[in-house]
């Protein structure tokens, strides 16, 4: 039986089938062996392990909630669990993976024609192939799914798009970007797949990030670049696609904040115990103790609360509202958490040896994307009340 993780306080892993218990083991040896060592040394060049991509093919990280291509039947509470183990070693691997296989493959799951299914998803479930999500501009975050610029005009069999995107993660090296546009015809929203071969198509990195540094963001401009009609997302009518998209990936990047907070509970865990003041560990000291405590006490409550959203989710009852909580909840408590790891490590906090530095910055990033902490909480806001309070 493939064991537990030790920060699991309250065994929710026991919840797991042994096959899902035995592949989420798999990823954790993987992490722990491959990723773990490499993880500062990527981050602090600000550059992307590629090396990872094939082994976290093989380990069926790649659209595992698609069953075109997942390689074995399994709930959400399952790929859940998946992210959390990812963002306790690296979270730019897992925000690698939550936009390859997260947003990229289920657009094209949730809007792409059986054809483009067929087309693109194996393909990219395999890593031989590498998405990106472009739907951020530089002048629409939050408002993005109403706000955006960038323009779809058909011309024939073909579509024009012109405008720009901002933030756009692993587009410096993606093949295929889902570039999400307005029609001007009927101002609706709808996707295309835009391979970075395309005329008109530039990618430039966002340097001197202060967090997830590791990640590939990019500014995308199109300028007169064409589309043929079967690369349009031929069930993505309007912004309600991008909505569906999002509500299936915000819950896991909800996971993906319980893991940095492991991650970083774990390193000062670690510390606490070996770190000498006063004549004893620290961890023998009563406040820091406190640090702990509470540390362990968001992230339990953090995985209940996403064990819950994931299993509505796999039931059909997972609105865009539990999602929404489940993202602001987690990553609020994720950010009071690195912080008082950080705390417990004192001066040798801030430095990436001592394991909790980078935890700690990337955390900023997740807080932020996906919705922030405000919008989701609008989301909650306009379910329990009826009132819309966006604008
Ligand atoms: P803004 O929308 O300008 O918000 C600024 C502040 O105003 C925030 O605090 C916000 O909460 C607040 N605010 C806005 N509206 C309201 C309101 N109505 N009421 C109260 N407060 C409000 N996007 C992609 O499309 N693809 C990606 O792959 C991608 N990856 C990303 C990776 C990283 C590292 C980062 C940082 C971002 C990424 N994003 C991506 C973009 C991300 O989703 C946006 O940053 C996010 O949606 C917020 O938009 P914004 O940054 O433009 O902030």
């Amino acid at each position: 039986q493939t064991p537990l993780l030790e920060s699991d306080f309250y065994r929710f892993q026991e919840q797991l089938t042994d096959q899902e218990r035995a592949s989420l083991g798999k990823l954790r040896e993987y992490l722990e062996r491959d990723v773990a060592p490499i993880a500062d040394e990527y981050w602090a060049r600000a550059e992307f392990p590629k090396q990872v991509i094939a082994p976290l093919a093989e380990l069926g990280m790649y659209g595992p909630g698609v069953p075109l291509v997942r390689q074995f039947e399994n709930s959400a509470v399952y790929r859940g669990w998946a992210a959390l183990e990812l963002g306790r070693i690296d979270a730019g691997v897992a925000t690698f993976i939550g936009v390859q296989s997260g947003l990229a493959m289920n657009s094209i799951a949730v809007a792409g024609s059986d054809e483009q299914q067929r087309e693109w998803l194996p393909r990219m479930a395999s890593g031989e192939i590498v998405g990106a999500f472009g739907l951020t501009e530089p002048l629409s975050g939050s408002d993005s799914a109403r706000g955006l610029r960038t323009t779809a005009r058909r011309d024939g069999d073909t579509w024009v798009l012109n405008g720009s995107k901002r933030w756009i993660g692993n587009a410096t090296f993606a093949d295929v970007v889902v570039i999400w546009a307005k029609d001007v015809a009927d101002g609706q929203v709808k996707g295309f797949l835009v391979t970075s071969d395309t005329a008109g198509f530039t990618a430039t990195k966002i340097e001197d990030k202060i967090a997830l540094r590791s990640v590939q963001n990019a500014d995308i401009t199109l300028e007169d670049v064409r589309v043929p009609e079967s690369r349009r997302l031929q069930h993505a009518d309007s912004f309600r696609s991008t909505a569906t998209v999002l509500r299936l990936t915000r819950t896991e990047v909800a996971w993906q904040a319980v893991g940095i907070s492991v991650g970083a509970y774990e390193a000062a865990l670690r510390y606490a115990r070996e770190r000498v003041q006063f004549g004893k560990p620290i961890a023998s000291h009563q406040l820091i103790q406190d640090l702990l405590v509470k540390s362990l006490a968001n992230i339990t409550a953090s995985i209940a609360l996403c064990t819950q959203a994931s299993a509505l989710q796999d039931q059909g009852l997972g609105g865009d509202e539990h999602s929404a909580m489940a993202k602001a909840f987690a990553t609020a408590r994720m950010r009071e958490t690195v912080g008082w790891c950080r705390e417990v490590q004192g001066g040798n906090g801030i430095v990436l040896e001592k394991g909790v530095a980078r935890f700690f910055a990337d955390a900023e990033a997740i807080y932020s994307y996906e919705g922030t902490r405000e919008v989701n909480t609008l989301i909650v806001g306009r379910a329990v009340t009826g009132q819309a309070a966006f604008v």
